[in-house]
């Protein structure tokens, strides 16, 4: 496994895919929004985003608002459930029961076929499985990460500036917490 894997598991990449499509790009560090672009090309959504297409109510406007929700909830890990909260009063799934290797298990699905209600889902499944907290944004970039570190404590993207998507995130205020213990070992 490369030592910079951001990449989540299962559907949740599709998530993490959707919540990236707003990001400032090492190359330019200017805010970019694929969005609108990919929403308005069939083919673009399908290669670069999820094989769910987008529906008729699945307004612009609606997954502009949709990603915002997703990226506050996963910049405050301590979960913030409202902004969460407003989507599942809002899209209805439904419940239904899968059996994987001998267990049985809980799962939601869409109960109208958007991709609203897709990603809502995932969301969902990945909060009973736990992997949803794992699933964060750099304090820095605020680029999506899925956090695979054993204890789930990484708040940067990347703390160097090797891997294909490498920065050099986290690295001032690593060095700077450095300097101040050495600093305090000194006195
Ligand atoms: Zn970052």
């Amino acid at each position: 496994m490369p030592v910079h894997n951001q990449i989540a598991p299962g559907e949740l990449e599709e998530v993490r895919r959707f919540i990236n499509t707003w990001s400032i790009p090492n190359q330019t560090r200017i805010e970019t929004d694929e969005l609108p672009h990919w929403a308005s090309d069939p083919q673009a959504w399908a290669r670069e985003l999820s094989p769910c297409p987008l529906q008729s109510a699945d307004h612009l406007d609606t997954l502009l608002e949709l990603r915002l929700a997703l990226r506050k909830t996963c910049a405050s890990h301590d979960h913030d459930s409202e902004a969460l909260n407003i989507w599942f009063d809002k899209v209805p799934l439904s419940a239904f029961i899968e059996s994987i290797k001998g267990l049985t298990h809980m799962r939601l699905k869409p109960a109208q076929r958007t991709y609203t209600g897709h990603i809502l889902a995932i969301v969902a499944n990945a909060i009973s499985s736990g992997e949803w907290s794992r699933l964060k944004t750099c304090g820095d970039c605020q680029w999506a990460f899925y956090d695979h570190t054993r204890n789930g404590n990484k708040r940067w993207c990347g703390m160097s500036k090797g891997g294909p998507d490498g920065r050099a995130c986290g690295t001032i205020a690593k060095v700077t917490a450095f300097r101040m213990r050495a600093a305090g070992k000194a006195g």
